[in-house]
């Protein structure tokens, strides 16, 4: 075998590795919400939330780059964008809302609700912002936010996440692949749809 040839194969074998750990994370996370079945919708949340919680703490404190996280209370341009989530997220979300004794702005989830990923952008900007975005730009539901909203942290200048001034490629992402693949096989598992279509979907159910 050649110098190249090593390396080659070297490489393969580094690649197939990592792709059999993270497939073995993904499959773990897959079979744990799969054994939810039939378990009450916002306990699972509250769950699964602490999960998604303890790996990226657990993560961030293994990775030193994580120092460099930006986000903060107050900053909130991606919750002006799409956020996929999972019917029972949806479920403990107007749950939070209820018990805080405050109204959803159900007209512009409906307003929302037809567009889509690829379309987005093309509400005015107050009305493409989250339901639960405070005047003051903080979450009002930040204890219960959805998994999607945990986990995305970025490291460069929060200004570059205004979509609508700046390329949504010039943003700096902290990544942890557990998280990730965690997330994966919740919205797999428990169904995937857009915050809006989600929440008036557990509105109706409960009407
Ligand atoms: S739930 Fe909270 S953190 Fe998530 S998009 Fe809405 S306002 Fe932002």
């Amino acid at each position: 075998m050649t110098d190249d040839e090593r390396m080659v194969a070297n490489r393969k074998a580094r690649h197939d590795k990592k792709e059999a750990y993270l497939r073995a994370i993904y499959d773990r996370n897959l079979a744990r919400f799969r054994a939810t079945a039939g378990q009450n919708a916002i306990a699972v949340a509250h769950e699964t939330h602490a999960a998604m919680d303890a790996v990226i703490r657990q993560d961030q404190l293994k990775d030193p780059a994580s120092a460099g996280i930006r986000c903060g209370k107050g900053c909130s341009h991606c919750c002006h964008e799409s956020v996929a989530i999972w019917p029972h997220e949806a479920a403990l979300l107007i749950e939070a809302v209820h018990k805080a004794g405050r109204e959803l702005d159900r007209a512009r989830l409906e307003r929302q609700s037809v567009f889509t990923v690829e379309n987005w952008r093309q509400q005015g900007l107050a009305d493409r912002a989250c339901v639960f975005l405070g005047a003051d730009g903080s979450c009002t539901v930040y204890e219960f936010r959805p998994d999607v909203c945990r986990k995305l942290l970025v490291v460069t200048d929060p200004a570059l996440c205004d979509t609508t001034h700046q390329q949504p490629d010039s943003v700096g992402r902290w990544f942890s692949w557990e998280a990730e693949l965690m997330e994966s096989a919740a919205l797999e598992v428990f169904g995937a749809s857009l915050m809006p279509q989600a929440v008036l979907a557990a509105l109706r159910a409960k009407d």
